[in-house]
Formats: C-alpha cells, structure tokens, sequence
C-alpha cells in the first residue's frame, strides 16, 4: 500500500487544479461502489458516508436467504467486494462504512423478500440500527467484513451505525464486534449517525458510550423533527432543512461535540447545499461530506467562508500576535 500522503497533495494529483486547502475536511457520499473512482478523483479528503444497501440490492437476493443458502462466508464477501473497491480507490484516505439501513419497503423485492414486514410507515418502522440489532446475522458479517478487510491491509475504514436513538444500540454494537475480535473505537474509529431529534438532544449520552465521531444525516433529521415523510410528495414542499428547529439540533449537536472532543461532520443533502455550509463551517463542524457533483462548489464555499472568519477575527482584533 502507498505511504500517506499530505492533505491537498491527492487534490493535484487526481485533478491537476489549483489546489484549495480547508481547515474543514471535503467529504464524498457514495451510494454505489461502481462510482468509487470517481468520487475519489474529486479529490475529496475521503469517504464521509459510504451507504451499504446497493451492495445488498445490486446482488438481487435478499440478505437472509444469501445467508441461508449460501453460508455466512458469501454474506461477508458481499459487503466486503462492496467496501474493498471503495477503500482500494481512496486509500489511504479514510472511507466511512455506514451499517446496513435497510427499509422493509425497498428489501421487499429482492429475492427472497417476501417475508419482509409490511409497515404502515416504514420510515417509522423497523430500518437502521434498531433492526440491524434485531438481526444480529447480518450486522455481524458486516463487522467480519471490515475484520477481513483489515486483515488484507485496508486500514482506512470507519465504522458507523445508522438511525441510533438510545445510548444502549452504541454499547450493543460495540459488545458484537467484540464477540468477533473487533474493538471498535481502537481498532477501527467509530461513530454514529445523528439523524433523530432523540439522538440530537441526548448527544451527550451517546457521546459518554464512547464514540469518535458523529454525523449528521439530515435527510432523516428534517423529516423526523418537522414530521415530514421525505418520500411522501403530498408533503414534499413543507421539506425544509433549513427550518429553525432543524438548525437548532444540528448546532447543538456540533458545539456539544465539540465540548467532548468528538468529531463532527455532515452527510445528509444539506451538506451539498452552499446556504446551509456557511452556517455548518461557522458551528464549527470538522468534515462536510457532498455528493460527488457538488464537491468543488462545496470546497469553494468552506474556502470563502473560513476566510471570511479569520478577517472577521481580525478586524474585531480578537486575533492577537505576540
Ligand atoms: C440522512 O438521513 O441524512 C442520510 C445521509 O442517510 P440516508 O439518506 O441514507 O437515510
Ligand atoms: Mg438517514
């Protein structure tokens, strides 16, 4: 594997641009592993949110029955061929694996899904970590995934878990990968998604589980704080990110992490929106995470808003020399 390189080395590399260099960290979404020489040829600092249900979709079956018929060998092979190709085209740049969320909704029609539940509501229903601890089967391989994947030298992956609501789903997870010779936090940096009012507003419980860091995933945030369904288009143009409550969480969420030393970054579709970046970079976030067509912009508007900071600091001569 190739030695680290220094932050803003890799931009001119992929890209030949001129190089801007951010205190905050430029982040890349990706949904798909197809996309990952692409997204790192943006010549982001890394992966802020690498999504794990199209590694399961693309297979066409559902997870359960690979893990039935096949063996729990061919369930960690398909998430690590999925992590492995994202991790190979970043390295040794971090890429942030999200746990499986999985809506009963969308695995309804993978083979095999027949069983899934049918939900009322699925956005309130059985997804994220709360189903990744009711089916343990399948957060394991996840787990097994990364061990194996470390084991063949990728020491660049994160973990993080999706849709936490209580303290005690951090601890839950923690103890599995445990079980499996995995110490997340030392091993492998861990952290959560804070993507429900309840995670926002107990942070500082979360926080006290022992976790490296926190994203914000407002996509989910939004709709749980002002009560929108984001897939229901009735009331798709009540959606707003930028409602005053949404604001209120995240900077709590920020400037309470900060306190802890955890760090913070963003990657919900707020992330990619310049209005919303300025705000996030004036909290005080470490990392903002975009979708890939929006990195350039995104890494222009940090720029322009951290230096706007410092000749603000300057002029109202809070910035001392010696
Ligand atoms: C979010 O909720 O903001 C998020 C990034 O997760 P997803 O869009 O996959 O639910
Ligand atoms: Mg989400």
């Amino acid at each position: 594997k190739k030695e680290k390189i220094e932050r803003g080395e890799d931009i001119q590399i992929s890209t030949g641009a001129p190089v801007i260099i951010t205190a905050t960290e430029i982040m890349v979404n990706v949904s798909m592993p197809e996309v990952a020489e692409r997204a790192a040829a943006t010549g982001a600092d890394g992966v802020g949110l690498l999504r794990a249900e199209h590694m399961i979709l693309g297979t066409g079956v559902h997870p359960i029955k690979i893990l039935k018929e096949k063996g729990e060998e061919a369930l960690v092979e398909v998430f690590a061929e999925g992590i492995r190709k994202v991790a190979d085209a970043f390295y040794p740049r971090p890429v942030t694996y999200r746990t499986l969320d999985a809506p009963t909704d969308e695995f309804r029609g993978l083979e095999g899904g027949e069983d899934e539940p049918v939900e009322q509501n699925p956005m309130l229903g059985w997804r994220g970590i709360r189903r990744g601890l009711d089916e343990k089967e399948i957060l394991k391989c996840e787990l097994l995934a990364i061990k194996k994947l470390r084991s063949e030298g990728y020491k660049n992956i994160r973990i993080m878990i999706p849709l936490v609501t209580n303290p005690s789903e951090v601890r839950k997870v923690k103890e599995l990968a445990r079980e499996i010779g995995l110490e997340l936090g030392k091993d492998v940096e861990f952290g959560v998604m804070v993507e429900t009012p309840a995670a926002a507003l107990i942070i500082e419980d979360i926080i006290k589980e022992g976790i490296d860091f926190v994203s914000l995933g407002t996509n989910d945030l939004t709709q749980y704080t002002i009560a929108i369904d984001r897939n229901n288009e009735l009331v798709a143009k009540y959606y707003r990110e930028n409602h005053p409550a949404v604001l209120k969480l995240i900077e709590h969420v920020i400037r309470t992490c900060k306190k802890y030393g955890v760090k913070t970054s963003i990657c919900g579709q707020a992330g990619s929106r310049p209005s919303m970046v300025e705000k996030l970079v004036r909290w005080g976030i470490d990392s903002i995470s975009a979708n890939i067509d929006a990195i350039d912009t995104i890494r222009k508007t940090v720029a322009r808003t951290e230096q706007r900071i410092i000749l603000e600091t300057i002029r109202d001569k809070k910035f001392k020399m010696d």
